[in-house]
């Protein structure tokens, strides 16, 4: 049985039929053929030097900003991802957060939780219907948000490394997206190459009406500056799934009134977490028989 290096927690449904079919191990070793990871996991030089037989890293997520790819493809290492399937839960999450903040849904519950409805109703909100949905990244998820979003009566800009043919309006630059936007949402990949790039002059651009929606990686926007934006109320509210040091929220984040905020729970379904399991296990099946990857990355 091939050797596999598990080197985080990762859910009873995916190790089980893991250890079914391979020996699992959970610190380095030379005979390790295959890494999994969760998305965003900093798969470093140093631990792919102490692996020297390794032919393969499975990545239990989307996003594989952590992977070091041209190392990989170097030393032709395989890596596969789980694309497509948990499109639809992490819409839905972005899709939650554009309600959550424009009609203030987490303060309105704390009004009443907190008795407050007596004493007074709860102060109006901002209606969705005509305003601009800005999605930095028009993906797979970015694609499913803007559907979802149109739905809501948005209208749809984006913003990528180029135009796609589609019948929304492109703009050439983040910062000419932010200022056409009422929604600034981020769906773009992390890493270094989107690294800050929603940074004070983006979230200046998008102004004081403006929010930031963030399902993406916490490493796109400089969170030091948007809570400088959200305090100083230069941006109208934030909606965050990610963060930059997650599980590590800041305090002054926390304290921000008008932002939510969510743990990283954009895929966190039992079917979708189930569905991203089976693909790693497909993935690795079908890599040592031999056959074609389902969803490989590199
Ligand atoms: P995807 O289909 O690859 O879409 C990413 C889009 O971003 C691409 O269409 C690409 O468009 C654009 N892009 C890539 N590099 C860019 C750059 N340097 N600058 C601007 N745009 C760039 O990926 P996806 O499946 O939609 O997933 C998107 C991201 O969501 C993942 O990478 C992951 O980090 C994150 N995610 C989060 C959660 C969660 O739980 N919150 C769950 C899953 C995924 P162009 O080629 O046109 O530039």
């Amino acid at each position: 049985m091939p050797t596999l290096l598990l080197p985080v927690s990762l859910p009873d449904f995916l190790t089980q039929p893991l250890r079914a079919q391979h020996d699992c191990v959970s610190t380095p070793q030379v005979d390790v053929r295959g890494l999994v990871v969760p998305g965003g996991y900093a798969v470093t030089e140093t631990l792919l030097a102490a692996l020297p037989k390794l032919e393969i890293i499975s990545v239990f997520g989307v996003g594989y900003d952590g992977v070091p790819l041209p190392l990989c493809r170097q030393r032709g290492i395989r890596v596969t991802n789980t694309p497509d399937v948990l499109t639809d839960d992490v819409a839905d999450i972005a899709t939650a957060l554009v309600l959550m903040t424009s009609r203030r849904l987490g303060e309105a519950e704390q009004h009443l939780r907190g008795g407050a409805w007596p004493q007074g109703a709860f102060p109006l909100a901002h209606a969705l219907r005509g305003k601009i949905a800005g999605i930095f990244g028009l993906g797979r998820i970015g694609k499913a948000i803007a559907h979802r979003l149109e739905a809501h009566g948005l209208k749809i800009a984006y913003h990528g490394r180029q135009p796609q043919n589609l019948p929304w309006q492109y703009c050439d630059t983040l910062i000419e997206l932010a200022k056409a936007a009422d929604f600034l949402i981020v769906a773009c990949p992390g890493g270094p190459e989107t690294r800050h790039r929603v940074n004070a002059e983006v979230l200046s651009a998008l102004g004081a009406e403006g929010t930031l929606i963030n399902i993406a990686r916490g490493s796109v926007v400089d969170e030091a500056a948007l809570v400088q934006a959200l305090e100083n109320q230069t941006i109208r509210s934030a909606g965050l799934d990610v963060f930059e040091n997650e599980p590590q929220v800041p305090q002054a984040l926390r304290n921000c009134r008008h932002a939510v905020l969510l743990p990283h729970i954009g895929s966190a379904t039992h079917e979708t977490r189930r569905a991203m399991a089976q693909l790693v296990l497909d993935n690795l099946t079908a890599h040592f028989a031999d056959q074609p990857l389902l969803t490989p990355v590199v």
